[in-house]
């Protein structure tokens, strides 16, 4: 099967002129997709219970020690936080790929709790590129937001215990370390506006007009199937350099030697499930 691109960006299977017409909508990606449907209805309660948890503490925690690097601000600092800044954002955009590459090529929706709760949604938005577009920001943001909680805990607590000589040591790592969860924490808020072409706000189309986010075109390169190159989702930054080193080639190899493990195995089968 040939891959051709959506206008939205979302790559999809073109069927072969000889498939049956109902063959044919079966595989067509969206909504209506079989595979789509199935897996949006595991989404449960209790997952959302886990997504609303994980915002509350996390936003709390980020304005905590935001306001703690505020006050423990100092101007010799500066040069150090812009480089911090640099360092935590290319952190970001690294760790985006690496987790985005881990649950779309290995693993399954069928493995306990953990494959429906954090697998499920990659495979659902492959199918359905553009349902990420109708999530809340909580259903948005729930798994970023868990994803940064130990850090931003641990960074609170040194805060509080730390005496001042220390904090202006540690400081700039702390810089880096906020840069890192800020990034990580609006990944997918970032993901979703690389997905919505109407009624963004001009500040967001600015952003990735500049390439400060993520852009809409720069996206679509993964969206076409297999869906096997440019994981990274936060600013998009390392996927030329990764895909000119083969990166994720080269670790999808070696994986496969070592585990016989076939890439993308779970993807491809709810990709081409029909009922
Ligand atoms: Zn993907
Ligand atoms: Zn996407």
């Amino acid at each position: 099967m040939a891959s051709t691109e959506w206008q939205d960006g979302c790559g999809a299977e073109t069927p072969s002129p000889e498939t049956p017409a109902s063959a044919r909508a079966a595989v067509r990606w969206g909504p209506q997709h079989a595979g789509a449907r199935e897996l949006a209805n595991l989404y449960s309660p209790g997952k959302r219970c886990q997504e609303w948890i994980s915002v509350i503490l996390c936003f709390s925690l980020m304005a905590f020690n935001f306001i703690h690097l505020l006050a423990n601000f100092h101007l010799g600092h500066v040069w150090y936080i812009l480089l911090a800044m640099v360092a935590g954002i290319l952190t970001a955009d690294f760790a985006s790929g690496l987790v985005h590459w881990g649950a779309d090529t290995w693993g399954s929706v069928d493995l306990p709790v953990f494959g429906k709760a954090f697998i499920r949604p990659f495979r659902e938005h492959h199918i359905d590129p553009t349902a990420i577009t109708r999530h809340d920001f909580i259903e948005t943001n729930g798994d970023n937001c868990m994803l940064t909680l130990f850090p931003l805990v641990n960074m609170a607590f040194n805060f509080l215990t730390l005496s001042p000589a220390e904090i202006y040591r540690i400081y700039p790592f702390y810089c880096y370390l906020f840069a890192l969860a800020i990034f990580v924490t609006l990944t997918n808020q970032i993901h979703k506006w690389s997905h919505t072409y109407f009624g963004l706000p001009g500040w967001v189309v600015f952003l990735q007009t500049c390439h400060i986010i993520l852009p809409r075109k720069h996206h679509r390169i993964h969206h076409v199937s297999p869906h096997e190159t440019y994981f990274c989702i936060t600013t998009g930054w390392l996927n030329y350099p990764l895909e000119k080193l083969g990166f994720w080639r080269n670790l999808e190899d070696l994986i496969h030697r070592v585990t016989g493990e076939k890439p993308r195995a779970d993807d491809l089968k709810w990709a081409h499930k029909v009922k």
